[in-house]
């Protein structure tokens, strides 16, 4: 049998991440000792409280069944309680869809609101998933740039009038993944009279909203802003949060008659998620953040060992205001492919050359501080060894 792909997978570039991780797999067999800033997943396990309360649930009976498409009450409840006491904002249950992980959301959002050849507003650097959710649904991309210049913001003013005409989604994502950016509420207010004067869907991802570093300047919800419900959604996950990336768990929240058009698209696909891990989400959800905030300081240590000790060797790197992520310009003569290379050969350092998530990421790489403090001492040791 010959096998043929579908054109759309053929499309797709080669999911950075896992390629990262292939060079990262060769140099563990080289017997290489790697620090891995690459993937920007938690190192630090699940709080306690979190997996006793799966643990318990896992046993119930009740929750051996098909979940209901949504999310449990209980969920939703909780993520409404979440929302109002973060947020302050209200949401009612039917605001909310419970999701396999956010990205099963984000990845699902063009199949119920993207026809062929409908435009799709994507930032570029971004998570990948915002452009392969546009190629599944046969739609076009067109991509917004995030410069430095602009705080890393899409210039919507620069969006051609025919292009935003046809656009059906735009997405945007701040705190930002790659470059640890954070939106002012100007932002959000002249983004929500674009949308609603072009007649676009707003999908904003949240994935990082509670690692920020400074509590007077707490990340911003979308959903914050007037009319914000009238013309979008808000994805949000627990596995930043709460360190639960693997349980797969998060959720979309704001226009009811959009996250139902989500609901729908997910009756089709599967069932929802596993009523065990609902149950647990909820304990995250309403049980004291205290975690959350321990996390926060652990993030903060690292970045400010990570920031200081390459401003040490000249590098041209701002402090992140929220995100793990270290979004570094790198040092001149060289292409980000080229340095992130040269970290791994020379220093057994993993990380993610910026324009891996998007042609403007050139220039810049990709931290994660998903390692000790201990091991970013030592990164930066082995960085500061390097020939430039
Ligand atoms: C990690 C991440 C997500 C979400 O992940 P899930 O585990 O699927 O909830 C979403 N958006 C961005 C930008 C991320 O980095």
């Amino acid at each position: 049998m010959k096998f043929h792909y579908n054109d759309k997978l053929k499309k797709l570039s080669p999911y950075l991440f896992i390629e990262i991780d292939k060079k990262k797999k060769e140099a563990v067999e080289k017997g290489a000792d790697i620090i891995s800033l690459g993937v920007g997943d938690p190192d630090m396990s699940t709080p306690e409280h979190i997996v006793k309360s799966m643990q318990e649930a896992v046993a119930k009976p009740i929750n051996h069944q098909y979940p209901f498409g949504a999310g449990s009450l209980l969920f939703r409840n909780a993520v409404s309680y979440w929302y109002k006491k973060r947020f302050n904002i209200n949401l009612n249950t039917d605001e909310i869809c419970a999701l396999i992980g956010s990205k099963e959301g984000i990845g699902h959002i063009h199949l119920g609101f993207v026809n062929p050849g409908d435009i799709v507003l994507v930032p570029e650097p971004s998570y990948p998933v915002y452009n392969t959710g546009t190629i599944f649904a046969d739609g076009i991309s067109y991509f917004m740039p995030l410069l430095e210049k602009n705080n890393f913001l899409p210039d919507l003013d620069a969006i051609p009038t025919e292009i935003a005409q046809k656009a059906k989604l735009i997405f945007i994502n701040y705190p930002n993944n790659p470059t640890a950016a954070v939106a002012p509420k100007e932002f959000y207010i002249k983004l929500i009279e674009f949308a609603k004067k072009n007649n676009i869907i707003v999908a904003a991802d949240a994935a990082y909203s509670e690692i920020y570093y400074d509590e007077k300047e707490k990340p911003l919800s979308f959903l914050e802003f007037k009319n914000a419900k009238e013309v979008g959604v808000e994805f949000h996950s627990l596995s930043k949060t709460y360190n639960m990336t693997g349980w797969r768990i998060g959720w979309v929240c704001g226009n009811k008659e959009i996250v139902a058009g989500i609901a729908k698209v997910k009756d089709n696909y599967d069932s929802g998620v596993f009523q065990a891990i609902q149950e647990a989400a909820v304990t995250a959800l309403t049980s004291n953040q205290k975690c959350v905030e321990t996390a926060r300081k652990i993030y903060k240590e690292r970045r400010d060992t990570l920031v200081r000790g390459l401003k040490k060797l000249g590098w041209d790197v701002t402090l992140p205001k929220a995100s793990f992520y270290v979004w570094s310009k790198i040092p001149n003569g060289y292409t980000s492919l080229e340095v992130v290379s040269k970290l791994l050969e020379e220093a057994s350092i993993v990380c993610t050359p910026g324009d891996g998530m998007g042609k403007s990421g050139e220039g810049y790489i990709r931290f994660a501080l998903t390692v000790t403090v201990e091991r970013i001492k030592e990164a930066i040791k082995r960085i500061s060894k390097i020939k430039w």
